[in-house]
């Protein structure tokens, strides 16, 4: 398969994918029962050892690689669940981003509504927050004019794809003003300062669940912290970066850097794991620019996730469930596959749940394996998606807790839709742990 520059796709993964890498997979097969796809279908190409075999026998030739390969690549998650479970280290997640590149530059496969909507997000609304407030305006708009009521009833959105019209069902509220616009740019500790934050808002965060960001600087200042939210940062690149559009995806990374760099803050905090794992990479995305070294280790070694920091760093809150009487809440809690896999997170999230007075923590079997949100993948591998998702609703329900809590807003929905699907939205709730916290946070207590 040529593109319009006349290379091929394999010479493209020649030049892109890291061949040492490649070479460090010894084919244990360690990290096959941790893979979400390989465990939906037993096929060793959905597998990570798999998916490492396709691309060394595509650059060594063995391969020419066609549309098959890139469905390989393409039905990968992006969980990186494999990487703790490999004994010889093995960069998994910067291989298929690398693959992934390559296959973008040749790309034809995508349905024409898929190509547009591709274009349109990643170039011209995500990396522009002032756009990305339209969209928070024309989603609050969308469900308070009536519209979504019309949309629902003519069945329009079902048009175009049925796993659209249940994504439709669980949309969030939008907001046209987000965190800067509602709070301020600096916002003080209450009490002695213990340091300041810099808060990443997030594109999406900061127009569809812009009270969750609220609430996440409410948290932090009670906790002793000085806010700090620079004006100039944009989208981190996350979805860009593993969808193969690097190059924007590291243009956006230096404009966070500039941004927070600029403002001269002890810590970044980020209250979604999915963009809190790129975040932390950003040194690994500029490793191949010298001149952004330096910037892109300071940027990455401070970005710490909302609930790791309150746990390391913060005045210890004291959380009580005074909303529940009778028995105490029964909560659960489902991993943010980036906030365990990337930024090893997920204990902190566990400690700050179990600490709250009057609850009952269950923990979910297999809460660390993927939901099927994994940005993107709900809406361009809906079925694989809604496979895995079925799985991941067998054992919410086994837990019989009323909240499910999550840590990263792509979740947040996943879990909403499995809910709403199975009809027990009586039961269950889908919560954002700041959410959650915010509700039951009593006050600061002194260490
Ligand atoms: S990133 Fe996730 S889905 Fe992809 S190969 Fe690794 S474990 Fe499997
Ligand atoms: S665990 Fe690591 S070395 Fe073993 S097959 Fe998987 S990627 Fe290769």
């Amino acid at each position: 398969m040529a593109n319009t520059s006349g290379s091929t796709l394999q010479e493209t993964l020649k030049l892109k994918l890291d061949y040492e890498q490649l070479t460090n997979c010894m084919r244990c097969g360690f990290c096959l029962p941790a893979c979400p796809t390989f465990k939906e279908t037993g096929v060793e190409a959905e597998s990570p050892r798999g998916r490492i075999s396709l691309m060394k026998a595509a650059v060594d030739g063995i391969m020419e690689p066609g549309i098959r390969f890139e469905d390989q690549m393409n039905h990968c998650l992006g969980c990186r669940a494999c990487e703790p479970a490999c004994p010889a280290d093995v960069k998994y997640g910067q291989l298929i981003e690398q693959a992934r590149d390559a296959i973008e530059t040749h790309t034809v496969q995508h349905r024409w509504w898929i190509r547009g909507v591709r274009k349109l997000v990643f170039k011209q609304v995500f990396p522009h927050q002032n756009r990305m407030r339209w969209l928070g305006t024309g989603l609050s708009l969308y469900k308070k004019t009536g519209l979504q009521a019309v949309v629902r009833k003519t069945g329009a959105v079902g048009l175009f794809s049925s796993q659209l019209s249940s994504l439709e069902k669980i949309l969030p509220e939008g907001s046209g003003k987000g965190i800067v616009e509602l709070m301020g740019t600096r916002i003080p500790a209450k009490g002695e300062k213990i340091a300041t934050v810099g808060m990443f808002r997030g594109c999406l965060m900061d127009v569809m669940f812009t009270e969750t960001n609220m609430k996440t600087v409410h948290l932090l200042t009670e906790a002793g912290f000085e806010v700090v939210i620079p004006e100039t940062q944009n989208c981190c690149g996350a979805l860009h970066a593993h969808s193969g559009e690097s190059d924007q995806a590291k243009q956006l990374a230096k404009n966070n850097i500039r941004a927070f760099k600029d403002a001269g803050v002890d810590y970044i905090v980020s209250n979604a794991g999915g963009c809190g794992a790129i975040l932390v990479e950003y040194d690994h995305l500029l490793h191949a620019e010298p001149e952004w070294k330096e910037d892109s280790v300071w940027f990455a070694k401070r970005v710490k996730d909302i609930s790791t920091i309150l746990v390391e760093r913060g005045r210890p809150l004291q959380l009580v469930d005074t909303q529940q009487q009778g028995a105490p809440t029964r909560v659960t809690y489902q991993d943010s596959c980036h906030l365990k896999n990337v930024m090893k997170g997920s204990n902190p999230s566990r400690q700050l749940l179990q600490s709250v007075e009057h609850i009952d923590y269950i923990e979910m079997q297999d809460a660390g394996s993927c939901c099927g949100s994994a940005g993107t993948y709900n809406v361009t591998q809906p079925e694989m998606a809604n496979q895995i998702l079925e799985h991941k609703m067998e054992n919410t329900n086994a837990t019989g807790a009323q909240y499910v809590v999550t840590s990263n807003p792509g979740c947040l929905l996943q879990m909403k839709l499995g809910i709403d699907k199975h009809g027990q939205k009586d039961q269950m709730q889908a919560v954002h742990i700041v959410d959650f916290l915010y509700d039951r946070v009593v006050k600061s207590v002194d260490k």
